[in-house]
């Protein structure tokens, strides 16, 4: 039996955070708050500034992925999904796996389908993880890490990543460990920072993982948005695979955000234990888009080299303009977002900034100290995240607007 739960406190009492009168009777919800995402696309909206803020594409994915889902519903595929998803997506994340990293995987019990990669991160942390355990994740972390470690009754403990790479302090990786840990949760290529590990780092993590017996959950939803050196799946490094879940979503790859469809791979006892949870999250989901998702997973290479190369493009031409509006800019090797310091303009607390900036300039972001615990925030108390998941033109002028801040601060 689990000891009873210690009230959630938020990993940083931002003003957003604060609660309501009378939010104590809500218990850990009451605590939880309104995301940073919600807030910040409300306030673009509200505003009409330009959203670099909430990560999501302003246009659709490939067509072929969109006809296969309305070819799906068309063909009836409108009621339940199977738990575990349907078996054609099994087999295709078994198959991507395989392609692109030699990984293999049986679909019938290796591979899981969720609600989007949020569920997968969800359903494994309540699988493993309760109150007297610890998990460690590095820091910025991303905010759904708190929130569901939170609600699991675990402690949650930090390893920083240090700007200008944001790779992780391995000495302070090392001391994070201690017998309690139960999972460490890794995000690579990693939000909120852009950065991308080394084999160097993610081997640590696992010969760390190995001599503290715990668990290694992987999220690499960026996994095909990289710039430089490729995507190395955790799962590949020897020792790993026995002891890791890897979690992906179509979201990222296919710039379908809004179809919450993921999925979860590993070895057969593990998945088995996330999906008794999974059941009672959602049971399953998206049927239709789980088999349009099927068609996008077997897309020639040409495709994933393409995203890729489109979004380095991108990523240039805003961090280009940040460099111009006078911050210093940290370039990214993967995801579609880049963090800027702040400090350069005389700004000495991002969250205040970013709360002003679309009113001010017209253009919304977020504050990477929402992604910390305290001491974190403190260090990254400046540092703003921008999203480059746009169209050239609206980076553009979301550039020409923020090289007016400087004279409006
Ligand atoms: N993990 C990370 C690191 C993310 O940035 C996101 C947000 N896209 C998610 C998980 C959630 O993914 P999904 O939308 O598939 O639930
Ligand atoms: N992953 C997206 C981001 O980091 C947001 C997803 C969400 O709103 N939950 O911006």
């Amino acid at each position: 039996m689990h000891a009873p739960r210690e009230p959630f406190q938020p990993a940083v009492p931002a003003p957003w955070q604060r609660a309501a009168a009378g939010a104590n009777l809500l218990g850990p919800a009451g605590r939880l708050g309104v995301t940073i995402f919600e807030e910040m696309t409300t306030l673009a909206a509200k505003t009409g500034a330009i959203n670099l803020g909430q990560g999501f594409p302003d246009e659709d994915g490939p067509a072929e992925i969109k006809a296969a889902a309305m070819a799906a519903i068309d063909a009836g595929a409108n009621q339940y999904a199977p738990g575990k998803g349907i078996l054609e997506l099994r087999e295709a994340v078994a198959a991507h796996q395989e392609r692109f990293y030699g990984l293999t995987h049986d679909p019938q019990t290796e591979v899981i389908i969720t609600t989007g990669a949020t569920e997968g991160l969800a359903a494994a942390l309540l699988a493993f993880v309760g109150a007297g355990d610890e998990v460690l994740t590095f820091e910025p972390f991303y905010d759904s890490y708190g929130a569901v470690i939170a609600l699991s009754g675990a402690t949650h403990v930090t390893a920083p990543l240090l700007a200008p790479d944001f790779f992780p302090d391995l000495a302070a990786l090392e001391a994070a460990f201690t017998d309690r840990t139960r999972v460490v949760l890794l995000n690579n290529p990693h939000n909120p920072t852009g950065a991308v590990f080394p084999r160097e780092v993610l081997q640590r993590v696992v010969e760390l993982a190995r001599r503290h017996e715990c668990l290694i959950i992987t999220d690499e939803v960026y996994e095909h948005l990289t710039f430089g050196a490729g995507h190395i799946p955790v799962a590949t490094l020897p020792g790993a695979a026995e002891r890791t879940i890897t979690i992906s979503s179509a979201g990222k790859t296919f710039s379908f955000t809004g179809w919450k469809i993921g999925w979860l791979t590993g070895p057969e006892h593990l998945v088995a234990a996330v999906r008794t949870v999974k059941q009672f999250l959602t049971y399953s989901s998206g049927t239709p888009f789980q088999a349009a998702i099927a068609t996008g997973l077997g897309l020639p290479d040409a495709f994933y080299h393409g995203i890729a190369a489109t979004l380095r493009e991108k990523r240039d031409i805003l961090s280009q303009g940040l460099r111009a509006a006078g911050f210093d800019v940290f370039t990214p090797q993967g995801t579609y977002f880049v963090n800027v310091d702040t400090a350069p303009l005389g700004i000495r607390d991002s969250v205040d900034l970013a709360r002003r900036l679309p009113e001010l300039v017209g253009v919304a972001a977020i504050p990477v100290p929402v992604f910390c615990h305290p001491a974190g925030a403190e260090r990254t108390r400046s540092l703003l995240r921008f999203a480059f998941c746009k169209k050239v033109e609206v980076l553009e002028e979301a550039a020409a607007r923020l090289a007016t801040l400087s004279g409006k601060l």
